[in-house]
């Protein structure tokens, strides 16, 4: 089959244009949206995910500030901070970067965001408003798969949709999205019972799982339309040569590099079976970022009841 790639780089620079676009727009009445990080202890990875996140800031035009509280911060510090970014009326977005130190109380120091800030959609006012579909906050990987089905030609309403893995993060929220977007949903987990059968009445197939290449040409119906979630490394030759075989500049990358990304689903069968599919990298990853953007300049409106009803 002649699959269609859904391509998550040119689709998250689409949206990043229109985003420079009215965020300059906000920013001629006055308004610069403003992202405040938080990013506490030494996470290498972490550290990464966070530059990349100001850095998208500035390029379409938002401020943003960074806070970086020490490795043995305590709750209570971190509860501070996050009381004090909720006072300030100039801030409009908080993120707290996952995971905090050990010590640290995550879910008390998350729940601690104003509503009204949450540009990661976690706090449990905007999850309670994505269950009746009355949302304005959601979570970014979630809100971008939407986005990459949408502006990728995809008809939603109707479609058996399978979405595999239930995490708070990705899964569940997906999962009400689809709904709310008149798909019929099923959400798998570690639990399901003949999860093949399951993915095979998909028309959409979700893979966030975080296992590399477990869904298989026996999961897959001719013609599905297939997202992959899913982050994982390929660490070896042998398992390049697997999945991707003769593919010269993976094998050069794992040279480089030490390892090359794959997804949760088998390139091999995704390219033979699907009628469509979000390639790894370059599929869902760089549409994360970008909601967390579109959430930013979201929430700068909505906290200065521009035009949008709650
Ligand atoms: P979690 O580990 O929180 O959840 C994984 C889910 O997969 C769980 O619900 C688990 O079931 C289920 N699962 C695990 N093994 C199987 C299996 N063999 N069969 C069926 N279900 C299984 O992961 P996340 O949702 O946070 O992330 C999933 C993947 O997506 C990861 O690779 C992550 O790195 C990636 N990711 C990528 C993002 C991006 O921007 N590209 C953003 C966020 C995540 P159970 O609940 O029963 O344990």
């Amino acid at each position: 089959m002649n699959a269609q790639i859904l391509n998550g780089t040119a689709i998250a620079a689409q949206i990043r244009q229109e985003l420079a676009r009215e965020t300059a727009a906000l920013a001629a009445a006055g308004t610069i949206p403003r992202l405040a990080v938080v990013l506490a202890g030494n996470n290498p990875a972490s550290a990464v995910y966070v530059r990349s996140k100001i850095k998208a800031c500035e390029e379409v035009g938002m401020a943003s500030e960074l806070h970086t509280p020490a490795e043995d911060v305590s709750t209570e510090a971190l509860l501070e901070l996050v009381q004090d970014l909720n006072r300030r009326p100039e801030v409009d977005g908080i993120l707290v970067q996952l995971p905090l130190p050990r010590q640290a109380a995550t879910r008390r120091v998350l729940d601690a965001v104003d509503p009204a800030k949450d540009v990661d959609g976690l706090h449990p006012v905007n999850l309670g408003k994505l269950i009746s579909g009355n949302h304005r906050l959601a979570p970014c990987t979630p809100l971008g798969i939407i986005q990459i089905l949408k502006r990728g030609g995809i008809e939603i309403a109707g479609k058996e949709a399978v979405v595999v893995g239930r995490s708070d993060l990705v899964g569940k929220p997906l999962g009400l999205l689809l709904l709310h977007e008149h798909a019929t949903v099923t959400i798998c987990h570690s639990r399901t019972r003949q999860l093949e059968a399951v993915c095979q009445r998909a028309d959409i197939l979700v893979a966030a799982i975080g296992q590399a290449a477990v869904i298989g040409e026996r999961h897959i119906k001719p013609g599905a339309v297939v997202i992959d979630v899913g982050t994982n490394r390929l660490t070896s030759a042998a398992e390049v040569e697997k999945y991707f075989p003769g593919d010269a500049q993976r094998l050069e990358q794992l040279e480089k590099r030490g390892a090359t990304p794959i997804g949760d689903v088998d390139p091999r069968a995704v390219r033979e079976r699907a009628s469509a599919f979000t390639p790894v990298p370059g599929g869902v990853g760089p549409l994360t970022v970008t909601m967390l953007l579109a959430n930013t300049l979201t929430a700068a409106r909505l906290r200065r009841g521009d035009g949008m009803t709650e």
